[in-house]
């Protein structure tokens, strides 16, 4: 089959070479995001693949659709970026990679705990300079402390296996209560109870109408004062201005990001000879207590292996129209 790659990068050419091998597509790599700019070049192509920052909201699926599109293959889990009605009203097909590695994700929401914590970015950048000066490097014993882990889905429960086992207290908070997270040595509380006891939240739910925002004024104020606040899932779960102003009182005590609201306009690519246009993110970055990351917590090399094998037999399968099993239904 034909298939149009958006926002493919030379990294992820690699993985999808290597899985094609199995599935024998015609892969065409364009290095542009999709849009309504540059939805012409996936005519004629009967799969289109997108990633988390392509826009697909019905005038795209309308010039898709016209060109001869059948399928929208995401190589990501979460799906916020497309117009599913308007994707199911002119019958495209929309799958997804359900899941990958969930550890992937979980790790590296550690990983940023750990460095905002132990102050590990700003330490690296004092040893390369000679400054072996400890000011400002203190951190927090991290066992014994409270955790909160907001969306107890696959990413979660592995997030809250590894802070068990840093001996932290787990809790959680999930509409949808789920039987891993109840097998562990964690519990459920109420978005109440969060706020007031853990030291630590992070957030592992999708980005849905009720989980915008999810972090906001009120959120923030009735969050115990000095509490980290980890995001690897999307970045409109955060209010960033609210976060802005809970960082420079001091009421939040840290911040580590993978994502963030307007990261479309900035994630993936090296931007590193410009101006930066976006004041709310230049401010962010310039707190000592703030990390980010470019929306790599997927990036290890098992996650990448599968979601190429995924997303190209999701397309063998639709071609053969067999079932798809990881096909996204509006609702
Ligand atoms: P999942 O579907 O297994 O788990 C999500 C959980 O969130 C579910 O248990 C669901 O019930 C819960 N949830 C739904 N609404 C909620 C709400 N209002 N409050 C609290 N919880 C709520 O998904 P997953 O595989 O664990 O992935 C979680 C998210 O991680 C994805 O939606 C995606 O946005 C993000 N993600 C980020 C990266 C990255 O590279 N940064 C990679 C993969 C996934």
């Amino acid at each position: 089959m034909d298939v149009a790659i958006f926002s493919s990068t030379p990294y992820e050419r690699q993985y999808l070479d290597e899985a094609n091998k199995a599935e024998n597509h015609t892969l065409k790599y364009i290095d542009v995001s999709l849009n309504r700019d540059t939805v012409g070049l996936a005519e004629g192509s009967g799969a289109v693949c997108i990633f988390v920052n392509d826009k697909v909201d019905a005038d795209v699926l309308e010039a898709l659709k016209q060109g001869g599109t059948r399928l929208l293959a995401l190589r990501c889990t979460g799906f916020n970026n497309v117009d599913l009605e308007t994707a199911a009203r002119l019958g495209l097909k929309v799958v997804r990679v359900v899941t990958y590695s969930p550890n992937s994700v979980a790790e590296h929401a550690v990983a940023l705990l750990l460095a905002v914590n132990r102050k590990v970015h700003r330490a690296y950048n004092r040893t390369r300079d000679s400054n072996f000066s400890l000011d400002g490097l203190i951190g927090f014993d991290l066992y014994g402390k409270t955790v909160a882990v907001v969306g107890t889905g696959k990413i979660g429960c592995v997030f809250a296996k590894i802070m068990l086992g840093f001996g932290c207290k787990v809790i959680g908070y999930d509409p949808y209560p789920s039987e891993e997270f109840l097998a562990l040595d964690a519990r459920y509380a109420t978005p109440g109870e969060i706020g007031e006891r853990a030291d630590i939240i992070s957030l592992h739910c999708p980005l849905t109408p009720a989980t915008h925002h999810i972090i906001n004024v009120e959120t923030l104020k009735r969050a115990k004062r000095g509490a980290l606040l980890i995001n690897t899932s999307r970045g409109a779960l955060i209010d960033t201005a609210a976060v802005i102003a809970a960082l420079k009182s001091g009421q939040l005590g840290g911040l580590g990001i993978d994502v963030y609201e307007q990261e479309a306009s900035l994630f993936f690519r090296d931007l590193s000879s410009e101006i930066i246009a976006d004041d709310v993110f230049q401010r962010l970055v310039s707190f000592p207590n703030v990390i980010v990351t470019g929306h790599q917590a997927y990036l290890t090399r098992e996650a990448l292996t599968t979601i190429c094998e995924t997303t190209l037999k999701s397309i063998t399968a639709f071609e053969k129209n067999e079932p798809l099993e990881n096909e996204v239904n509006v609702g």
